[in-house]
């Protein structure tokens, strides 16, 4: 069978790809190992959530979903930020940049759910479920073989498959990666005290800690990332639900009260990943297969929606023109464009987490100065927001 754009995952990135060259007409194949059409309500609680910037939301607005998406987002127009040895609280706000939001958070099955509903109705995208990739060959086109005994072919095959990319591995695209020696504990929450439409960072000596509020079947809720050092993290894994709840609550300083579990507690280990090339012969990657950030920057879904709004445009146009949308111009201009985009906010959040996360008093007393209230230090400060909200 022969497509003009095969995908391999269907995870929000590789699914919203999916749908957005479905409407533009291309014949397209999108696999994946597990079952994620079938996401329904049920699975929201279930792992993780994400803070869409501004930029992702025009993005959703483009494919058509963001009306079925809205309703069910929780907006955030603050962000607070300390650190627990003491330093007074830094606080980001959408009025320092003429918004009114800073952006919203969901649950990443709810955006399922709606993304798979859509790609439902469009003929021209084949969904292949309890599948994944086993070989691919590049000659005139590049041709896939599944596990399951499926030969394909197509002009452009895209790995949408995570951060442990067999499309990256089998194509041989060298990578950067390091591990933080950290495990992120997930989870939606009740807290005792209500947030305001805030999001809360906590830099502690074991990690940091996010809390974003998000709606949950009418509640308001935080999602938690906590980020903890493996030492700590193996602690806290032996720990029942109810001492671990206590925990949380004296390490956010009981700024929130006390938290009630909804739905389960889910962990992750978490990687630094960046690819040196987003593309080899007839193939290019997007979202988690290229990049991987520390989840306290929310931002690895965002760059991921930004690199499928990139490439989708080049294809579409390309194949509006009639060139080849495999071809290599086209992967080489999508991959130096990413590139340029993506190390500029992976560095961004590094020194952010460096400054914060640190016990060395000139990186905290830089980062003070750099997010100041002093007049000189607001274009600075202001620059940072509008990078971190997708608005430059
Ligand atoms: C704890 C945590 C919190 C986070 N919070 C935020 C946040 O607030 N905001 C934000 O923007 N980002 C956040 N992120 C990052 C965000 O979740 C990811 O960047 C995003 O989900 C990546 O999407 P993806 O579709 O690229 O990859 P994935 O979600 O990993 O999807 C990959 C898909 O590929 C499939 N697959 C894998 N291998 C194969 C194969 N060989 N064959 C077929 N299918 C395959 C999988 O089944 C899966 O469906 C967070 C990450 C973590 C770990």
């Amino acid at each position: 069978m022969n497509y003009e754009a095969i995908i391999i995952g269907g995870g929000v990135v590789g699914s919203s790809l999916a749908l957005i060259l479905g409407q533009g007409g291309l014949d397209v194949c999108l696999i994946d190992k597990g079952r994620p059409s079938s996401t329904n309500e049920h699975d929201f609680y279930k792992g993780r959530t994400a803070s869409l910037n501004l930029s992702s939301i025009g993005f959703l607005k483009k494919l058509g979903v963001w009306e079925q998406i809205e309703d069910n987002t929780t907006v955030f127009s603050g962000i607070e930020v300390w650190d627990s040895q003491g330093s007074s609280v830094i606080k980001f706000s959408a009025s320092e940049i003429e918004e009114k939001k800073l952006g919203v958070t969901a649950f990443n099955n709810l955006l399922s759910k709606v993304i798979y509903s859509e790609l439902s109705k469009i003929s021209n995208v084949s969904i292949i479920e309890d599948d994944s990739l086993d070989s691919i060959q590049v000659r005139e086109d590049v041709l896939v073989s599944t596990r399951n005994g499926l030969n394909l072919g197509s002009n452009i095959l895209i790995g949408a498959d995570g951060s442990l990319s067999s499309v990256r591995n089998l194509s041989s695209i060298p990578i950067r990666t390091w591990s933080y020696d950290q495990i992120a504990f997930v989870a939606s929450l009740k807290p005792e005290f209500p947030v305001n439409n805030t999001s809360y960072q906590i830099f502690t000596d074991t990690g940091p800690i996010a809390l974003l509020p998000i709606n949950g079947k009418g509640e308001n809720l935080v999602s938690l990332v906590w980020s903890a050092d493996k030492e700590y993290a193996s602690k806290l894994e032996k720990l029942n639900t109810e001492n671990l709840l206590e925990e949380l609550k004296l390490k956010t300083e009981n700024k929130l009260g006390s938290f009630q579990l909804r739905g389960e507690i889910t962990t992750y280990p978490l990687n630094q990943l960046h690819v040196k090339e987003y593309f080899s012969d007839r193939v290019a990657l997007v979202g988690d297969s290229a990049h991987t950030i520390h989840p306290l920057a929310g931002q690895g879904l965002n760059l991921g929606l930004s690199d499928v709004n990139d490439l989708s445009e080049r294809i579409l146009v390309s194949r509006r023109l009639g060139l080849d949308i495999g071809g290599l111009k086209l992967l080489q201009e999508y991959s130096s464009s990413r590139k340029k985009v993506n190390l500029k906010m992976i560095a961004l959040m590094e020194a952010f987490k460096r400054g914060f996360g640190s016990t060395n008093p000139w990186l905290r007393m830089g980062r003070n100065m750099a997010f100041s209230v002093t007049d000189k230090a607001k274009p600075l400060k202001k620059r940072f927001i509008k990078e971190a909200v997708g608005v430059i």
